[in-house]
């Protein structure tokens, strides 16, 4: 009988390898959680810079007292699913916040970012529809594709021309056609470039979903996401996102303004049967939508913050995945073995950013990858800076960056 596990040989030595040089970077623990942009890790203050805590709305009073006022008023759970028991007035004013902000006509909850893109894929694509996937998305978008059974396309990362002869050879064919973009990619953080994309989606026809994850709340005059900052918004037929990034919590979501669009709570099995978000969760999301409403100098701040990175990190010199800035800046490293041992030094000399190896990574590359903060503080991005500069660009004692 072949022993199921036996194929994780090979990943428990990389594994194992790994936990050689320091501490665990795939089960990193935070012993404590002093600030959205600090925490505790191995017993040390430290500087949290790969959170996508994008404007540090996980301890705001408000979105805490709305969550404890939800855990009184409504409970721990809902044990549910949203068709079932699980749909709270709550889930339903989150919906219309959402929509609010959005703009857009609908909004639909689901219990995470990931189920959302399950959810809102396979809700609106089947076996007889194409769906056109960048090279480079999420696995969530994959996962969604698979559920849908619909036929998979995939073209060259942000490469509209690439989609353009992927369309043409279709033509005619029968079923939907649905194209998937996301805002900000997420271990790049670079965008795709709209204008190139719609241009394609007027001389072909589809229908365009957004995955605005890493964009929602951050880009755009209104922080609707990339879509609304490349002035396409009106293309953008549906928008999905997650409230794990800019809002703070947990779950997701997915907007448009099709007349059928609530037919999609009884076509996707992700929202069908699963339970839905918790009160407490999807309490402190409405006030952190709120928030951003109120507030929009975060998005300046994040912003600001961004370019300081990016501009600390372009002087020192270190070899950045994208060229434009965004609040993912990803350094590129040049193999597995000095990746983890820059991140354990960065780590031990306080500062915590993700660490993204292949395959779960573009091109096979090895990433150091920060996400900033609206509440960095300059003298918190400058510390970032100098510790990068001391660990990565002076190359830590190791080969010299490539
Ligand atoms: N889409 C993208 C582009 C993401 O990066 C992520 C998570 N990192 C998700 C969807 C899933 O969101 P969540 O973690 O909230 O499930």
């Amino acid at each position: 009988m072949t022993d199921l596990l036996d194929k994780f040989g090979p990943h428990m030595e990389r594994y194992e390898a790994m936990m050689e040089v320091g501490t665990d970077a795939l089960g990193l623990v935070n012993e404590k959680i002093l600030s959205p942009t600090r925490g505790i890790i191995n017993g040390k203050e430290t500087i949290l810079a790969g959170t996508n805590n994008y404007m540090g709305v996980t301890l705001d009073k408000t979105c805490i007292e709305a969550g404890k006022k939800a855990l009184d008023d409504f409970g721990t759970g809902t044990t549910g699913s949203r068709i079932a028991n699980g749909t709270y007035g709550l889930h339903r004013e989150l919906e219309s916040e959402i929509a609010s902000f959005l703009d857009k006509k609908h909004a639909i909850v689901f219990s995470t970012g990931y189920v959302a893109n399950l959810g809102m894929i396979a809700g609106v694509a089947g076996p007889k529809d194409t769906i056109y996937l960048d090279a480079d998305s999420h696995s969530s978008i994959y996962d969604g594709c698979t559920l849908s059974g619909a036929r998979l396309v995939r073209f060259r990362h942000n490469d509209a021309n690439d989609l353009a002869k992927r369309l043409a050879r279709s033509k005619g064919e029968e079923g939907g056609r649905l194209v998937v973009l996301e805002g900000i990619y997420s271990m790049f953080g670079d965008r795709a470039p709209m204008d190139d994309f719609i241009a394609v989606k007027k001389e072909f026809g589809f229908q365009l979903m957004m995955d605005e994850a890493h964009s929602f709340g951050v880009l755009g005059p209104n922080g609707r996401g990339l879509a609304e900052e490349a002035g396409v918004y009106d293309h953008a037929d549906f928008v999905v996102g997650t409230f794990s990034k800019a809002l703070g919590a947990i779950g997701g979501f997915g907007a448009g303004d099709h007349p059928f669009f609530d037919a999609i709570r009884y076509h996707s099995r992700p929202y069908m049967f699963t339970a839905s978000p918790s009160p407490a969760s999807v309490a402190t999301a409405i006030e952190a939508v709120k928030l951003l409403k109120r507030e929009p100098e975060r998005r300046e701040r994040l912003r600001e913050n961004s370019t300081r990175l990016f501009d600390g990190f372009k002087a020192l010199g270190l070899d950045l995945a994208c060229d434009v800035v965004s609040p993912v800046i990803a350094v590129k490293c040049k193999d597995e073995p000095s990746t983890i041992a820059m991140w354990n030094a960065l780590l031990d000399a306080g500062v915590y950013v993700n660490i993204a190896l292949p395959p779960g990574t573009p091109i096979n590359t090895c990433l150091l990858r920060c996400s900033v903060s609206a509440a960095h503080s300059f003298d918190d991005i400058d510390q970032i800076i100098d510790l990068f500069g001391r660990v990565v660009a002076g190359g830590h004692g190791l080969d010299q960056q490539g």
